[in-house]
């Protein structure tokens, strides 16, 4: 542990709560303290109201914001009295507190408070800091934490027993606090959930932090608990293997009731935990900190028996839920993380960055569960405390924010000739539905084309099967399997009269683009084969299928093979829930092929104005890339679920073609 506080960052703040801001991202910087949207901080300021008169007012994190990248529009300003006065109440339902907290706000348009605000408000200090640090968790879930803590900090903090997050947490800590807190006091060990830290300003509270989580983690070092790194392991890889996972995505999906994506992590870490002697002891115990459940689940499944999961996640759910005060549905009974002796870490999510989370937690829940198995034994909270948690509605409203799920959400959609002109479009109109795409050029530049981790970018050669091969296994890796399958990739030679094309040139044009997405679709059958919502396949042809031109002959022909063989895949992938279309563009000039003087040069040509000539067609519109990869998207939609084997125009209305 060691403070990231410096002057220079500190001196730029302006105000109390840029203050706030500042210590509090220098939390979330250090992800074992912190992690996606874990850990809130407050800031007690007096402001005066619309009267005049002074206020004493809780700046407190707002649900949604995570404290690494939080701004002053993160803090909610609450009215501290009014808090301190609710913390007196004997009881108060979550309902109740919620309202009371969003209806005691001084402004409208702000984030809803946290859940701990009454917390953050009850503890009698300008700043407070709360994190869920890894090194308190592994030393609290063991069988004797509290003996632990209470020899690691002596009268310096105050202890608080489990209980559930919300108000009866922050009635008990203010009970206690009130009764056990002494001059020394500098924060708060809340067993199996984490640690507060306060202090009179912004460098004292989060300096605190930094010093008590460094006291335990000097306390792990005494007891040999802190160095958990395995011995090295091989990782198996290969197409097989490659299958094995997208059957799992494929399950996984179903028992979850829609397409999820399915990462694979198979570092020395995961792999080494995965197969340690005793997994099914240290992982099956529950998670480090019950707000992790939301993203975990209560376990991971282990190996690959998604069925007898199902049946452990109702048992549960039966078991738990009369316990409840009202009744709860059953969520979705999928895992989130598969823990495989040959695949490593499995994260499960519906998108690719929710399934980036889930990884994030369990890497530092490995660690957690190592550290505290090396103390004498990892313990974690009653699955009846989980539950509640899990089936807590604060938490599943924190769940519920991400809205509606867009169309291809946890699917994945591979794209070739990606990084420019339509299939750039492709890649953008299908990530704008949700999906993950895997974008395939051979210029470089793909892999640097895009953002974000529903994005992959691989340069790749589709004249080389080996190429293609270890692409599409990384694409598998990374998101499970695949769904949606875009030929875009070709070349459009210039013009050449039949009498003096070479052979060669002929038979360049169809290796790229006929004889590579033949390979293509050969490769990605057992993968699409498995899609959850059934594979879908786009061609981009051309209007040269249905109307060629003189001087085109391989690349018309060349279009043409690639349609019939779409036409043959229709017909023979049905039966595997696979459909398979082609798009005819024509005049597209919003591409790399169309310069300025070109097409200027071929307007003159046909002595057409460069607008007259770009809208040389039956509607006299212009057809851009977007056009094209719109509908190319929507080809893998719902829109077109019950068509196969289809050819459509989309050219502004050719009259050849018509
Ligand atoms: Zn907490």
């Amino acid at each position: 542990m060691h403070s990231r506080w410096e002057d220079s960052g500190a001196s730029a703040c302006g105000s109390e709560l840029e203050l706030r801001v500042y210590t509090s991202r220098l939390l979330g910087q250090d992800k074992s303290l912190v992690l996606h949207g874990g850990g809130n901080t407050s800031v007690k300021l007096v402001e005066k109201d619309i009267f005049g008169e002074e206020e004493p007012i809780l700046y407190v994190k707002g649900s949604g914001w995570d404290l690494e990248t939080i701004a002053a529009a993160g803090f909610t300003p609450v009215r501290l009295e009014h808090l301190k006065a609710l913390a007196k109440l004997p009881i108060l339902a979550d309902p109740e507190m919620v309202n009371q907290l969003v209806t005691h706000q001084t402004r409208a348009a702000v984030p809803v408070p946290s859940v701990e605000a009454i917390l953050h408000a009850i503890l009698p200090y300008p700043y407070v800091d709360h994190t869920h640090a890894d090194a308190i968790i592994a030393i609290t879930n063991t069988a004797d934490g509290e003996a632990r803590v209470r020899d690691i900090y002596g009268d310096t903090v105050v202890v608080i027993p489990y209980v559930m997050p919300g108000f009866d947490l922050a009635r008990l800590c203010a009970e206690r606090f009130a009764a056990e807190a002494g001059p020394n006091t500098i924060g708060m060990v809340l067993l199996n959930h984490g640690i507060f830290s306060f202090g009179q300003n912004a460098k004292e509270s989060y300096e605190r932090m930094i010093e008590l989580v460094g006291r335990a983690e000097d306390y792990l070092k005494r007891h040999s608990a802190w160095d958990v790194a395995p011995s090295a392991v091989t990782a198996a890889h290969g197409m097989e293997l490659a299958r094995e996972l997208a059957k799992l995505r494929s399950d996984i999906s179903k028992a979850a009731g829609f397409p999820v994506i399915v990462a694979r992590h198979a570092d020395n870490k995961s792999l080494s935990f995965a197969r340690r002697a005793d997994i099914s002891t240290i992982a099956q115990q529950g998670p480090a900190t019950p707000d992790h459940v939301i993203r975990t689940k209560r376990l991971p499944m282990l190996g690959r028996d998604v069925a007898a999961y199902v049946e452990g996640y109702r048992r549960y759910f039966e078991t738990y839920e009369p316990q409840a005060k009202e009744r709860k549905t059953m969520l979705d009974a999928a895992p989130r993380v598969v823990l495989d002796a040959s695949l490593g870490l499995c994260a499960v999510g519906r998108s690719a960055q929710e399934a980036g989370i889930v990884a994030d937690i369990y890497d530092h829940t490995m660690d957690i569960i190592l550290r505290a198995t090396a103390l004498g034994g990892y313990r974690a909270l009653p699955a009846k405390d989980i539950f509640d948690v899990e089936y807590w509605d604060l938490e599943q409203a924190k769940l519920r924010k991400g809205g509606k799920p867009l169309a291809f959400s946890g699917e994945v959609a591979l794209v070739t000739g990606a990084a420019s002109g339509i299939g750039k479009a492709c890649v953008e109109s299908l990530l704008a539905r949700g999906a993950a795409v895997v974008a395939l050029d051979l210029d470089a530049k793909v892999t640097a084309m895009k953002n974000g981790a529903n994005f992959l970018g691989l340069q790749c050669d589709l004249t080389s099967e080996a190429q293609f091969k270890q692409a599409l296994e990384q694409a598998v890796a990374s998101f499970g399997g695949l769904d949606m399958l875009v030929l875009n990739a070709g070349i459009f030679p210039g013009g050449c009269r039949i009498e003096s094309l070479q052979t060669e040139e002929w038979q360049k044009v169809m290796r790229i683009n006929l004889d590579a997405n033949l390979m293509l679709m050969r490769e990605c059958h057992p993968f699409l084969k498995l899609a959850p919502r059934g594979g879908r396949v786009v061609v981009i042809g051309s209007k040269n299928v249905p109307a060629p031109g003189p001087g085109a002959a391989a690349y018309s022909a060349s279009k043409a093979a690639l349609n019939q063989l779409a036409r043959v895949a229709a017909l023979e992938w049905g039966s595997d829930n696979i459909r398979i279309n082609s798009l005819h563009p024509n005049a597209v000039f919003d591409t790399g092929l169309w310069t300025e003087e070109v097409l200027a040069a071929r307007a003159k040509h046909y002595g057409l104005t460069v607008d007259e000539y770009k809208k040389n067609n039956v509607l006299k519109t212009e057809v851009t890339s977007r056009d094209v990869a719109e509908l190319a998207a929507e080809m893998c939609g719902s829109l077109f679920a019950k068509t196969t084997g289809a050819w459509l125009p989309v050219d502004g209305g050719n009259d050849r073609v018509i």
